[in-house]
């Protein structure tokens, strides 16, 4: 549903006129080839979910029993470390895997579960020891960490996105020595916009405190006057391209173009187009979702790949017109981000089903990944 129709609705809502609407109106419709984006937190659903969101995953549950989410983390854990991602030929085991972590992760309290935050922890640190013991000598290697956080390597240079410590329940968060080794990890890190599931100011200083650009849409942390006039805004333009020199990489540097994205109709988001000394250019959206219409953020996006030659794209997983997206940037390969967000309500927690689900029409090469797991592109496989 488009945007300004949600709108509509939502106003409609609040003034009382939806009541007199024919009770025909409201009545739950279903097209399976609807990839649900946008749907109403107020939307007519069937009586088996517990929101219209939700209809295209599994039913949650209330709770759970600790050994039955201790015994399936780790039967995860053990399916992704024997089934690595695939973008042709994905073992089906890793699809269970995933849909089990989804009915874990959608568990109303699974932000507060100890066994939760310790899975999500784990992974983490062995994500960064992962990145911290590999060389990458050819093609790019793309490490997907925590929301809709990335860290690529190529052999000359390092770069984060969207790095976060967790979210804001206690105990659901990685330690900041664990940032800190990250950060020495990245040559820079890009922010695509203000949410705390993208941007934190701990991470930032990090970077900084260790001569590493921090790239972000213009005005983030304006009121941190001693943060914000540290930070590197490039032009918001779907033209510029910029070279942003990697302090702690002496000589190296990085092609950036920041287009001028929306996350609804105020918050600005970059969507970061980035180009390595070797050629590989890949590009994270943030929480794209701009309006739909026309003069809106799809005219550029439908452009992408006309002007680019994009080797990997990371969108959200719940990016309003995926499809459309995809095909303007016209990637060899998608990875999405943004599952599972704990910060967000059970409706709002968009799932790896509903990814396979978006996915599935697109026919681009898309992994579908969790915390902690990486993916190495050679562009000859693509
Ligand atoms: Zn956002
Ligand atoms: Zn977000």
């Amino acid at each position: 549903m488009p945007l300004s129709l949600i709108l509509l609705a939502l106003a409609a809502t609040a003034s009382g006129l939806l009541a007199q609407q024919p009770a025909a109106a409201r009545t739950f419709t279903f097209d399976p080839a609807d990839p649900r984006e946008n749907v109403a937190d107020d939307a007519p659903k069937p009586p088996f979910v517990s929101s219209a969101r939700r209809v295209t995953t599994a039913p949650e549950l209330p709770d759970a029993p600790d050994e039955w989410i201790a015994n399936s983390l780790q039967w995860v854990n053990f399916v992704l470390e024997h089934y690595r991602p695939s973008a042709r030929a994905e073992h089906p085991l890793r699809r269970a895997a995933l849909i089990r972590l989804d009915d874990i992760l959608h568990i109303p309290s699974a932000p507060e579960k100890p066994l939760v935050q310790k899975f999500y922890q784990d992974r983490i640190e062995q994500a960064v020891a992962d990145i911290e013991r590999t060389k990458v000598t050819e093609g790019m290697r793309i490490w997907k960490l925590y929301n809709h956080g990335f860290l690529v390597r190529t052999p000359t240079v390092s770069f984060a996105f969207d790095i976060v410590p967790g979210i804001r329940t206690v105990g659901f968060k990685v330690s900041k020595s664990l940032l800190e080794r990250i950060a020495r990890q990245a040559d820079a890190i890009f922010i695509s916009h203000l949410h705390n599931d993208h941007a934190n100011k701990d991470v930032a200083r990090i970077f900084l405190s260790m001569n590493k650009p921090v790239i972000a849409p213009e005005g983030l942390w304006a009121d941190t006057p001693d943060l914000a006039s540290k930070l590197t805004y490039p032009k918001r333009s779907t033209s510029a391209v910029h070279d942003i020199p990697l302090g702690s990489n002496i000589g190296k540097s990085l092609k950036v173009v920041a287009y001028p994205g929306h996350q609804g109709p105020r918050v600005l988001v970059n969507v970061h187009l980035v180009t390595t000394p070797e050629g590989f250019t890949v590009v994270q959206t943030g929480d794209q979702s701009g309006d739909p219409g026309p003069g809106g953020d799809f005219d550029w996006i439908a452009q992408i790949g006309r002007d680019h030659k994009v080797d990997v794209l990371m969108p959200n997983c719940w990016a309003n017109g995926l499809g459309r997206m995809v095909r303007g940037v016209n990637p060899r390969l998608v990875i999405t981000g943004h599952e599972n967000e704990m910060g967000h309500n059970v409706a709002h927690r968009e799932d790896y089903t509903q990814t396979y689900n978006r996915l599935f029409p697109i026919h681009y090469p898309a992994p579908v990944m969790t915390w902690g797991e990486s993916f190495h592109y050679r562009r000859d496989d693509f």
